[in-house]
């Protein structure tokens, strides 16, 4: 898993890899025509970076630059790949004048190509890795990743041996060593390489945006950065301290840096981890929404059902309470009563008994509070309300107080109630005609300092009388379409919740439900 806009920035450092390359070879050149000695060879007593080596690394930066893209042209790819063939020859033309087994080309003198042995096996290395890795194999890739992650491994020795002026490649081949500015170009296009495609390679993990990606990234960054300090710092602060005080200040500070490091990554490794955990929670929670809503539509077909169940206990109560009328008017006894009060009386617990196990299969167990924006909450149930019916040809206007604070509430269960409204108003205005219809959503902060929505429409409105009962189980004007329990479940989630449910309406003027919540 690697977000693209992490692998976009390994590809930019790949890219930034490349310039500073050429960069490098072209201030070492301008020192070369200008005799400017700090720029090709830092220190007196240090070996030099020749122009011969400025020149390939020209060639060695554009190659990258060239092949580093993912998707690019045959041509760019071409030229690319050209490049690094003639980074070869170069490091080959190195190699031969060293031993002076070629002193010159034509009319080119290569005296200026006379740079250490190591700097030419190093050229033709690393070239032959840019070659492979504009061949997009992924094995080729590695292979290159490999060689440049090993060469980066042995330019710790080159700069170690700047720390104690003491080149250990010098020191077997009694050959010259390595230039400081040559060494850093070395480990500046070890890098590119092994940056440029890093998702396809064996160094894949550091694409990674997950946790093992995020452990190598550091220690590969860290890694990056130790040798050329190695190699730097002594040069630079030699005047006033020895190298060897350089060097434990360095690996104090590199230390520091490590523990620093490692302390970072353990936090962000955990707030990962809790994250994680609370996606779960939250895909578990919808979960139990979507086994509530379900069951709600189960509901909605059961309910003729259930109607049909209830039906026979209620008619039986009212045969078996005739039959006692006539009972009681043609004069028996008492004691007969008994048996069909009785009756009446199971007839009775079992209606009961039907309503309860229904309302166990509608009622949501635990609340599940959190923080949220209300406005975020209001948005995402009229597009629920939307995308969840039948075409709905009513404007929903909007006017959401920005000041209003974040509330902490069951999310999906105040979704529910505003959805139950919304969709309650937009039924009861199919009767009007479709110029006037019309829902308005407001929420503002109210006097008592609650968070106050008002939801209100264009409707028939409704009765002083039935207003009373709207909130009642099973008060409905739909018939055989509604079950009458929707705005009684909206109320006890809101009482639930601290807040308060009410309408507001006169026949014939629309209705606003109004409901609060209360800030914490
Ligand atoms: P249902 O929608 O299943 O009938 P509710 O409890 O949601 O159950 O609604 C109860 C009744 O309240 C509805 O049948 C309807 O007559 C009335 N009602 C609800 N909202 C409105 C409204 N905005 N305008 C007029 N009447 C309404």
């Amino acid at each position: 898993m690697h977000s693209n806009h992490h692998l976009t920035f390994l590809h930019r450092l790949s890219g930034l890899a490349a310039f500073s390359v050429m960069l490098l070879g072209s201030v070492v050149l301008f020192g070369w025509a200008n005799g400017l000695t700090a720029l090709y060879q830092v220190s007196a007593g240090l070996p030099i970076m020749t122009p011969g080596a400025a020149v390939s690394f020209l060639f060695t930066g554009a190659a990258l630059f060239l092949l580093q893209p993912e998707h690019s042209s045959r041509l760019r790819r071409w030229s690319g790949q050209g490049l690094a063939l003639g980074g070869i020859v170069l490091g080959v033309v190195m190699l031969l004048s060293y031993w002076h087994l070629v002193d010159g080309l034509w009319l080119l003198d290569l005296a200026s190509f006379r740079d250490s042995p190591q700097t030419g096996v190093a050229f033709i290395l690393t070239c032959i890795g840019l070659f492979f890795l504009g061949l997009e194999r992924p094995i080729l890739i590695s292979v290159a990743q490999w060689a440049a992650f090993i060469s980066l491994m042995l330019l710790v020795t080159v700069f170690f041996g700047f720390a104690h002026q003491e080149d250990m490649f010098e020191v077997l081949t009694g050959a010259e060593g390595m230039a400081l500015p040559t060494a850093t170009a070395f480990a500046l296009v070890g890098w590119g390489i092994l940056l440029a495609k890093v998702e396809q390679g064996f160094f894949r993990i550091m694409a990674s945006d997950a946790s093992g990606g995020l452990v190598v990234q550091r220690v590969m960054f860290l890694m990056a950065l130790l040798p050329p300090l190695l190699g730097w710092l002594p040069m630079l602060l030699v005047s006033g301290l020895t190298h060897t005080q350089v060097e434990s200040l360095l690996a104090s500070v590199m230390v520091l840096a490590i523990i620093l490091i490692i302390i970072r990554l353990a936090y962000q490794l955990d707030t990962e981890e809790r994250l994680r955990e609370q996606v779960q929670q939250e895909a578990n929670q919808q979960q139990s929404e979507l086994a509530h809503m379900v069951n709600l539509n189960t509901m909605g077909e059961m309910a003729s059902g259930i109607a049909h169940e209830i039906n026979q206990p209620l008619a039986a109560v009212a045969n078996y309470a005739n039959a006692c009328l006539r009972m009681i008017q043609s004069g028996e006894e008492s004691q007969r009563l008994q048996e069909p009060l009785r009756a009446i009386q199971q007839q009775a617990l079992r209606a009961s008994e039907i309503i309860r196990r229904m309302r166990t299969l509608v009622r949501k167990q635990a609340p599940h509070k959190v923080k949220a924006c209300l406005e975020q909450v209001i948005y995402e149930a009229l597009h629920l309300t939307k995308t969840g019916g039948k075409k709905l040809n009513v404007p929903l206007l909007l006017e959401l107080d920005d000041a209003v604070p974040d509330v902490s509430i069951d999310v999906i269960q105040i979704q529910q109630v505003i959805m139950n409204i919304v969709r309650n108003a937009i039924e009861a205005m199919q009767e009007i005609i479709s110029q006037r219809r019309q829902v308005l959503v407001r929420s503002f902060v109210n006097k008592e300092g609650f968070v106050q929505v008002d939801i209100s429409d264009t409707g028939p409105g409704m009765a002083a009388e039935f207003k009373q009962q709207v909130f009642d189980a099973f008060v409905t004007t739909k018939g055989n379409n509604g079950m009458g329990i929707g705005l009684s479940l909206c109320r006890s989630i809101i009482e639930a919740h601290g807040g308060r449910l009410w309408v507001e309406s006169e026949p014939g003027q629309g209705a606003t439900f109004s409901f609060t919540l209360p800030v914490n």
